[in-house]
């Protein structure tokens, strides 16, 4: 037997399970256990944010407005519109040293329904439906679905909405076409086999007794909202209701190691990001986390990270922390802050291997990915990390024991994808991207595995510490 030898020079990333041992190992499926729980229960931005501000109250966490000053250790957040959030402990470095910020999105790809969405057609009532984000229209008929959201009345209350969660719930479904009468349908190309006109959601079958009244299933449809939920169909108008996918996130693969469900991208850095800033010690540099909405459709608007929000409470803390507000502080602290611009990359699958450059490639089980870039068709909309930061992150992460990759999003020429990286990048920060690989990303039922999962987890909390 030749024995082989080992280039001491080369550089080969490793796999997370061949180096944890049995602690390591159980910590791994406990922390995963928590994360399937999370997600299962909490599959909009809204439920998210509210789950994380219950989270960081437990932990200590103060809203802003409840301090006058800020010191060294205080622990604070602010959400902005019951969608977006942001949470902060104050570092033993003084605040214009800049801060670390791990920086998520709480939003995922989704149906959400039109302004007016109810009608009757073919003795069924249906809900219309506006995709958000980017979706693969075909992956979302044919299966479970569950009505999320609030509906605002006209008074200003609220009505939260969720159904077809629980055993007991009834479900929705969007319907196809059989394949005794899909040969046309077949013949289309993928993205047009199924239109966004035809993502409709079946709500209802059973007709009102009432001979003269017109639409009768609508109207039943109507009647159960009034009777159940006490709200009318105009209260549609001022409402954010999603269609997204009635399953729980459940283990995957004989030996359980990977995590199957909705909306990984991007809650599994968002989770892991709020996890390491709750476990946050006694960190050097002040520690952000933010949890971002509207990424999924380019960041714009109050709540995504193109907002002033951010700044807005850069501001603020500037402010509780020296009791005077400075433009010229606010700046120091912003250009002296670094990113992990927390978001997922494409895990490599071998059956669509034609996509993904092999030598650059993420791969499930290797760890957090760090990634230089992203962008699309010669690096176009990438922010890019410096060598210099890059540098940084490694060390990092080599001292703490932190298994992580790199790679890019697939091959040059095949397409790209951006992050809210360049938006931060723009305060003049160093930022870089990082989180976990996902398979089958954007589509209703993702996959981690559970080992990346818990070393994003590793990786942001000694990012903030350090
Ligand atoms: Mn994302
Ligand atoms: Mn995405």
């Amino acid at each position: 037997m030749s024995e082989e030898k080992k280039n001491e020079n080369a550089y080969q990333a490793k796999n997370a399970w061949t180096e944890m041992g049995e602690e390591e190992r159980k910590e791994v499926f406990a922390f995963n256990e928590n994360y399937a729980n999370f997600l299962t229960e909490n599959k909009t931005e809204r439920e998210f944010a509210s789950a994380a501000i219950a989270e960081l109250e437990a932990a200590g966490f103060k809203n802003i407005e409840q301090y006058e000053s800020l010191k060294k250790g205080d622990k604070v957040y602010v959400a902005n519109r019951s969608r977006a959030l942001m949470a902060a402990v104050i570092g033993e470095k003084d605040l214009k040293e800049g801060l670390k910020i791990i920086g998520s999105h709480i939003d995922s790809p989704r149906l959400d329904l039109k302004p007016n969405p109810l009608y009757e057609d073919g003795e069924m009532a249906m809900f219309k439906t506006h995709y958000y984000g980017g979706v693969k229209k075909y992956q979302w008929v044919t299966m479970p679905l569950a009505l999320h959201g609030v509906v605002v009345k006209d008074d200003g209350s609220q009505i939260k909405i969720s159904i077809g969660e629980k055993e007991d719930e009834p479900v929705f479904f969007i319907s196809d076409v059989l394949p005794h009468l899909g040969k046309k349908q077949m013949k289309k190309s993928m993205s047009e086999g199924i239109s966004g006109e035809q993502l409709n959601v079946v709500v209802g079958s059973i007709p009102v007794a009432d001979e003269d009244a017109k639409d009768k299933i609508k109207t039943a449809v109507l009647n159960h909202l009034k009777s159940e939920y006490d709200f009318k169909e105009e209260d549609f108008i001022s409402a954010d209701l999603q269609i997204v996918p009635a399953f729980k996130t459940r283990d995957a693969g004989f030996d359980r190691g990977l995590l199957a469900g909705y909306g990984h991208d991007d809650r599994v850095c968002s989770y892991t990001a709020l996890e390491a800033i709750l476990d946050v010690k006694e960190p050097q540099y002040t520690s952000v986390v933010l949890l971002m909405d509207r990424e999924e459709v380019g960041s714009m608007g109050s709540t995504g990270m193109q907002s002033h929000f951010f700044e807005d409470q850069v501001a603020n803390l500037v402010d509780l922390y020296y009791n005077q507000y400075s433009e010229l502080l606010v700046r120091k602290v912003m250009q002296n802050s670094r990113v992990l611009s927390a978001d997922v990359n494409a895990a490599y699958d071998p059956d669509f291997a034609e996509v993904y450059a092999k030598h650059n490639s993420a791969y499930l089980g290797k760890g957090i990915v760090i990634s230089k870039y992203t962008g699309a068709r010669g690096k176009a909309g990438a922010s890019e990390a410096s060598a210099e930061f890059m540098g940084e992150i490694r060390g990092l992460f080599n001292n703490a024991g932190v298994i992580w990759q790199t790679a890019e999003l697939g091959k040059i020429d095949e397409g790209g994808g951006g992050t809210i990286a360049q938006f931060l990048a723009n305060y003049n920060m160093d930022v870089v991207d990082c989180g976990p690989a996902v398979l089958s990303m954007h589509s209703p039922y993702e996959v981690v595995s559970k080992a990346d999962v818990y070393h994003t987890y590793l990786a942001y909390n000694v990012f903030l510490e350090k």
